[in-house]
């Protein structure tokens, strides 16, 4: 049931067994787990039905270090969160990721992977991935090829979620009796008797307040924000903080070009490369360097994807354009310029059609750019950050301040992936390392960007001293409120978060069943 604070009235009384903060991809998959166990589940979100203006600038921002664009286009504050606008792309952390690596400070989550491996599994039903195939090599077998055979490297395939808006997948849930989503419920507050929390207080932009009880307290509010919230200054301090950690280690994946390459067995290097439709699903084909690898370099993790431009992509988008006016039956919209660039591209959407519906693959031109598209894994280092800025916004919160450094170490990794890929490709491709790269010259972090891939900040610790949550997600000096988001990663390793973040929240919401 979908209520709104700036216009509903909460009822007296109203309690529920789990409170869950944020109704982003951690929110609505704890929401709808804890529901089916049967549980009472109040769901507060910030924002409204869309994104609204007003609640983004919430999100406004100081940014020191490095240039960060996803603090500021990469955060939704909406129902649905950031998957209103994310990829969809998923993809298990590497077991590596989770182990110490003693050439990594920091590394090592106080689990292996075999913990969250059920949890991965039900995290794809979450995902509406349920028919998705699991086995790489099973998808090869299907378009009739081996895997791809990368000598130094190691080939692998990410998968999309179908329907990547989270409001949209689960909103039968959202709009049934077993939630109760309060929408413009910003959460300013939280209010504690000893170590327990006792309810939270939650304020609309227009001032309007209330104040929600629960049993059990779960934040999941995003990487960037969540550090924010467990920042803000209160009376009685940050017992959470002992580690002195909230806010550190704040990572992202580091997304760069790192060489161009020209294909010289042209076909062969489409088959490998070329995104892969199947039964309703899509498959993005990759190479990653393997963990011995990144041992013997006393290296980060990284894999990478390569990226196609070309004069069809411009074509692709007219001839989209059209298509979606005339499905929308504003046939009249169809100008003579939109009629001419769709006859001029008819074909190219044949060659389309035809390795889309003939061959299960994406279409890229022979003749068109490559770069080698690394994403490279951070050092969980104390040098990039989350901290507050001394300005407020229109909720009487603290504004972030986000410090992001990109380190040697990490540069290093990029340059050994980048030529490792050269040899991993030799005789299919030529591939020309990026000369500031090569050179190892700094300035090329300047051209590095952020992956909208926010982690850290919140580590789990095996005790108070190492982190701020415990291994189960409990924030240390609480003993009914935990936190479920990417701010809980010990590291990043080079996969897109959301699995991981969703397998969390499966996990946690097994554990809340039981009390
Ligand atoms: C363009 C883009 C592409 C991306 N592509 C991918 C991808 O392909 N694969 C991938 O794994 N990841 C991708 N990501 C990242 C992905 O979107 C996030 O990892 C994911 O959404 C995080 O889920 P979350 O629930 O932790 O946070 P969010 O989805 O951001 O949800 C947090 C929720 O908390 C609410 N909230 C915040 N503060 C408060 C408060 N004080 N009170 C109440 N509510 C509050 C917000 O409104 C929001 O609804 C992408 C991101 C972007 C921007």
């Amino acid at each position: 049931m979908i209520r709104d604070l700036e216009r509903d009235e909460p009822v007296a009384g109203e309690h529920a067994d789990v409170c869950i903060v944020g109704a982003g991809a951690a929110g609505i998959v704890l929401a709808a787990e804890l529901a089916r166990m049967g549980k009472r589940v109040l769901l507060l979100e910030g924002g409204g039905a869309a994104i609204e203006a007003a609640s983004q600038e919430t999100y406004a921002s100081e940014v020191t270090g490095l240039p960060h664009r996803g603090v500021h286009t990469g955060r939704f504050r909406a129902q649905g969160g950031t998957t209103t606008k994310w990829g969809g792309q998923i993809l298990e952390l590497d077991a590596s990721d989770f182990a110490v690596r003693d050439w990594v400070s920091g590394s090592g989550w106080p689990f292996a992977k075999s913990e969250l491996s059920p949890y991965y599994e039900r995290a794809l039903a979450m995902e509406g991935l349920n028919g998705v195939q699991r086995s790489d090599a099973k998808v090869w077998q299907r378009l009739g090829m081996d895997e791809p055979e990368l000598g130094v490297m190691v080939s692998y395939l990410s998968r999309w979620c179908p329907e990547p808006n989270f409001a949209v997948l689960h909103a039968e849930t959202l709009k049934g009796e077993s939630v109760l989503v309060w929408l413009h419920a910003n959460v300013v507050a939280m209010e504690m008797e000893g170590e327990a929390v006792r309810g939270v207080r939650c304020r609309t932009l227009a001032g309007r307040e209330a104040r929600f009880t629960a049993e059990r307290f779960v934040f999941c509010l995003g990487a960037i924000e969540s550090s924010r919230f467990f920042l803000q200054p209160r009376e009685g301090g940050l017992p959470w903080n002992a580690s002195g950690l909230l806010g550190k280690h704040f990572q992202d994946h580091i997304d760069c070009n790192a060489a161009e390459v020209k294909p010289v067995k042209v076909e062969r290097f489409h088959d490998f490369f070329d995104n892969i439709f199947l039964d309703g699903y899509k498959y993005h084909p990759k190479m990653r360097m393997p963990a011995e690898s990144a041992r013997v370099g006393k290296s980060l993790n990284a894999g990478a994807t390569m990226a196609f431009a070309s004069d069809a992509d411009a074509a692709m988008g007219e001839l989209k354009t059209t298509a979606r006016k005339i499905l929308r039956g504003n046939v009249r919209d169809v100008g003579v310029g939109d009629a001419w660039s769709t006859v001029k591209n008819l074909p190219l959407l044949a060659r389309q059609a035809w390795r889309y519906k003939r061959e299960h693959r994406a279409y890229n031109p022979a003749d068109a750019r490559i770069m080698l598209r690394v994403h490279c894994e951070q050092e969980p280092t104390s040098a990039s950050s989350v901290s507050l800025s001394g300005e407020c916004d229109a909720l009487g919160m603290l504004r972030t301040r986000l410090d992001w450094r990109i380190s040697d170490m990490e540069q290093r990794t990029i340059l050994q992936f980048a030529q490792m890929a050269k040899s991993a490709l030799a005789g299919l491709a030529e591939v020309k390392i990026d000369a500031e790269l090569l050179a190892g010259d700094a300035a090329f972090r300047l051209r590095c960007d952020d992956s909208n891939h926010h982690m850290g900040g919140m580590r789990m610790g095996a005790v108070s001293s190492a982190g701020v949550v415990d291994k189960n997600l409990r924030l240390f000096g609480t003993k009914n409120c935990y936190v479920c988001s990417s701010a809980v990663f010990p590291t990043s390793g080079y996969s897109n978060p959301t699995h991981t973040i969703l397998a969390l929240a499966v996990r946690l919401a097994e554990q809340l069943k039981a009390g």
